[in-house]
């Protein structure tokens, strides 16, 4: 399912790692961690006149185009102010605006709202999460974004794609063959109905995968709860690792069509916060669209049996 070539340089391996189904590849430069650009978070988030915060939310934010916003547990849902996609909501997922860990409740009111908003549009949908201005968020204070959109983008077209020719060449659907790859791998991390592992090519540092057994977001749902008590591991592995920033994907397969794609989470360490504005995307992302990668994915599983002692 990827393929793995070796290039001995002066200063160890370099891998190259490309993912059959999609052609989507990576550069795996164990080396470069040693730059220690990792610096730890240090940064405090003042509110200042930020319009997800309890006081403001109900007057800074739009309605939906009923009059309404969704409100559950502390969440808060509404249509994004300045949208890039066909249907666009936002859900504030905490009435405070610095956020270090969250709650289980938290994170299931968050997702279910998000799911709330998103029913009933037909197109892609996706639920998207920047975590902390270093990963892209324009606001510190915590919000997931969905998007459904009559065209997927670049990434879903290449799974759904993908998905399609590997089910007619093999008559199987390749979401199930990679689960019962990724099970027995040395990347595997948890989990059965929603298996999560290393991604073997990975976009981004540290990425994971939550691996779905549905690809429709109706049938979501059932899953919401199990889905989360993985990603708060995820979240709190990201934490003992000193990862504070992240990028959240969830995507799904449009309502009523039948690619033979199954649903799956991705999610990705940012650089943490810092005062240097030090990024960790430069031309290798932006322009040759190849991430150069820290972690090798058995690394980081292996990071994962001994911080979490599984
Ligand atoms: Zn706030």
């Amino acid at each position: 399912m990827f393929t793995i070539t070796e290039v001995k340089t002066e200063r160890g391996t370099l891998q190259y790692r490309r993912e059959t189904l999609t052609g989507l590849s990576c550069r795996i430069s164990s080396e470069r961690i040693k730059r220690r650009i990792d610096l730890p978070q240090t940064m405090v988030y003042n509110p200042g006149n930020c319009p997800f915060c309890s006081e403001n939310v109900a007057t800074m934010t739009p309605l939906f185009p009923d009059g309404t916003r969704i409100f559950q547990g502390e969440s808060v849902t509404f249509p994004n102010l300045y949208p890039f996609g066909a249907w666009h909501t936002v859900t504030v997922i905490t009435r405070t605006h610095d956020v270090r860990e969250f709650t289980h409740r938290q994170l299931l009111d968050a997702f279910s709202a998000q799911v709330t908003s998103l029913r009933g549009h037909d197109g892609f949908p996706s639920i998207n999460w920047n975590f902390l201005p270093s990963a892209g968020a324009s606001l510190a204070h915590p919000h997931l974004q969905g998007l459904v959109d009559p065209e997927p983008s670049f990434l879903a077209t290449s799974y759904l794609t993908g998905s399609e020719s590997y089910r007619r060449e093999h008559g199987r659907c390749y979401g199930m063959d990679l689960r019962a790859l990724e099970a027995g791998s040395p990347r595997y991390l948890f989990g059965d109905e929603i298996l999560w592992t290393a991604h073997a090519v990975p976009l981004g540092e540290r990425e994971v995968r939550g691996l779905l057994p549905v690809s429709q977001l109706s049938e979501f749902e059932p899953l919401l709860d199990t889905f989360i008590d993985g990603l708060a591991r995820i979240l709190d592995l990201y934490r003992r690792l000193g990862t504070h920033a992240f990028n959240l994907s969830l995507f799904f397969d449009r309502e009523g069509h039948d690619h033979g794609f199954s649903a799956f989470c991705t999610v990705i360490a940012r650089i943490n916060p810092n005062d240097q504005c030090m990024s960790d995307s430069s031309f290798m992302e932006r322009l040759h669209l190849q991430p150069v990668i820290l972690t090798a994915p058995e690394e980081l599983a292996r990071m994962y049996r001994e911080k979490m002692g599984t």
